[in-house]
């Protein structure tokens, strides 16, 4: 064979050679003591001399450029190599986990509250927070120079446009537009001039009301007790305490038994054994018709419970405001 020829036959196979392995056995295949290109080098002595010195020279040139294309090739598959190792992805790592969120505790409060009452047959209404005065007051038998107005320090955009101090509002809207028998919650943000490390200008209420024929305070406190039961545990006491608001005739304030101290008298129930969740009582009459129900046919009740209230009992938190600094080493706790 032609030196040519082997030369080219051997750059071919060098450049296609896919491991250092299959580059080695090229090198001995040509290069080496019984190679293609050294048995060439070998039989020179039996040529003529101008044959010998021509073949010779192309001989020596061939094994000069073999040696470099080997050794090229070589250091392109260690580089490759290398490049492959640098990206190479260990499947056995552990893999990267994305950080997760979660509810925030008074969105867990919030629904869990709305769920109890929803199995109850209530149906949750939300409505806008920032309401008009006939809304928030008037209709809720707090015309404008009521005493009680002074219990909810309101933010009042102008004399009739105000921020909403109670989502009770939604039973105005909703007893407006519907006719007996109603059964709903208003759960929703609102807000009073108050700042202390137990009220927030902002916080969160789930309100209820329930109008029909024939509903009695009965009715009420087997709601609110199902409620409370199913809230804190079946056997948490309940009791009902006289109390007023406005809009409810007779009105009460529903306690349950301490669940720091269960009943013993700690710091948090102020040694009374019992702590206040809710506000309720049979809807007033004048309420009802301002929305247009005739009040000799229907009765009903309504309740109030505050988001952050209920948080603070149930996880022992004692200042409102770690809800609302948004640190997460307190919300991770949750
Ligand atoms: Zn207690």
């Amino acid at each position: 064979m032609e030196v040519k020829d082997l030369e080219a036959a051997a750059l071919l196979a060098i450049k296609e050679a896919k491991n250092p392995e299959e580059l080695e056995s090229l090198r001995v295949h040509y290069l080496g003591r019984k190679g293609a290109l050294t048995g060439v080098l070998r039989s020179l002595g039996q040529l003529d001399p101008e044959v010998r010195r021509r073949v010779g020279q192309e001989a020596n040139r061939a094994k000069a450029a073999l040696e470099e294309a080997l050794d090229q090739a070589l250091q392109a598959l260690k580089a490759a190599a290398r490049r492959l190792a640098a990206t190479a992805v260990d499947v056995t790592l552990p893999g990267r986990r994305s950080p997760r969120g979660r509810l925030h505790p008074l969105n867990q409060i919030m629904a869990e509250v709305c769920d109890i009452f929803l199995h109850l047959g209530f149906e949750a209404v939300e409505g806008p927070e920032v309401e008009l005065d006939w809304y928030n007051f008037e209709a809720l038998n707090l015309p404008p120079d009521h005493p009680a107005r002074d219990m909810q320090d309101t933010f009042y955009f102008d004399d009739k446009v105000l921020l909403r101090t109670h989502t009770s509002p939604m039973q105005i809207r909703t007893m407006e537009k519907r006719r007996p028998p109603v059964r709903i919650i208003a759960p929703g943000k609102v807000y009073r001039r108050d700042s202390d490390i137990t009220h927030s200008p902002m916080f969160h209420q789930v309100e209820g009301l329930l109008v029909d024929r024939g509903v009695t305070f009965a009715d009420l406190k087997g709601v609110l007790t199902a409620f409370v039961h199913q809230m804190f545990g079946p056997e948490v006491g309940v009791r009902f305490r006289p109390s007023y608001f406005p809009f409810t005739e007779p009105s009460a304030e529903v306690d349950i038994e301490c669940v720091i101290c269960r009943g013993e008298g700690c710091r948090v129930c102020k040694t009374t054994g019992w702590l206040e969740v809710l506000g309720s009582g049979m809807v007033h009459p004048a309420v009802f018709e301002a929305v247009g129900y005739d009040p000799e046919t229907y009765t009903g009740f309504a309740f109030g419970l505050g988001i952050e209230r209920i948080a603070m009992l149930k996880y022992g938190i004692d200042d409102i405001r770690l809800f609302f600094d948004n640190d997460l080493r307190f919300l991770r706790q949750f």
